[in-house]
């Protein structure tokens, strides 16, 4: 077996790359306001190699852009869509980290007026608050989105009207996308991508064709993750060994 030189971890934001520090985290029960050290902890309890974080998103476009979907591209957007809407940028070959590195959250780009379309970052009328798995399952009444999916399916039309909003807010965020961007990639990812791309992908692509800015639209492509559920973990594997080794610039 081989020398272990680094070891990779991601997680939900906003958190510090550079530190390791998590800063507060919706989603998790015990990491909201909690500024938690978990490199630091982490490394501590392994006893040997360094631990480097960064945002599960970032991982992610990390892996698709090193061997995955995006391979050879300078200028293209992660987006996945699962229990929740994230994602990451990457312009001119280098990942867009913001002035506090939350760049990039683009579940929280908000694509509607709906005051009463509520979204766990305490604003209204964000993309995730539509589009995401448990927001859908929510709305619907259910514990799992694919319910939702699969009654829409059989005709029920809450299911279809829930559905069609989704849609219609990942296809503004495409657009916003394609405009502000100019990416020659999307690649999305995410467990609802990846079981109902008929849902996702396709009303993004249409919704470019149709309304983006003319020379940008014809410039992307839309594409499924490669990497599929693993995306985060191969991503942080190579960015630790990045890390390590000095290198992976484009991305710190
Ligand atoms: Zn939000």
């Amino acid at each position: 077996m081989g020398e272990i030189v680094a070891a990779g971890l991601s997680a939900p934001g906003p958190l510090d790359h550079e530190t390791g520090v998590i800063l507060t985290t919706q989603n998790i029960a015990g990491f909201v306001d909690a500024r938690f050290p978990i490199a630091a902890r982490l490394a501590a309890g392994l006893d040997g190699p360094p631990v480097f974080l960064d945002r599960d998103t970032v991982a992610a476009a990390i892996g698709e852009g090193t061997i995955g979907a995006a391979k050879g591209a300078r200028d293209f957007v992660y987006l996945t869509v699962s229990t929740g809407v994230g994602g990451a940028i990457v312009s001119g070959g280098r990942m867009v980290r913001g002035a506090t590195n939350t760049a990039g959250e683009l579940g929280h780009f908000p694509v509607g007026p709906d005051r009463d379309v509520r979204c766990r970052c305490g604003s209204f009328g964000c993309v995730e608050a539509y589009a995401a798995g448990r927001n859908l399952a929510e709305a619907y009444g259910v514990a799992d989105a694919s319910v939702v999916y699969a009654n829409a399916a059989a005709g029920d039309p809450r299911a279809t009207a829930l559905i069609a909003r989704a849609e219609a807010a990942l296809a503004s965020l495409a657009v916003g996308i394609v405009n502000a961007l100019n990416p020659e990639r999307i690649v999305v990812g995410g467990s609802v991508a990846e079981h109902e791309p008929v849902h996702v992908l396709e009303p993004m692509r249409r919704a470019i064709a149709e309304r983006a800015f003319k020379v940008p639209a014809a410039a992307v492509t839309v594409v499924p993750s490669v990497l599929g559920g693993d995306v985060s973990i191969v991503g942080s594997a190579l960015a630790a060994r990045d890390r390590a080794g000095g290198k992976g610039q484009w991305f710190l």
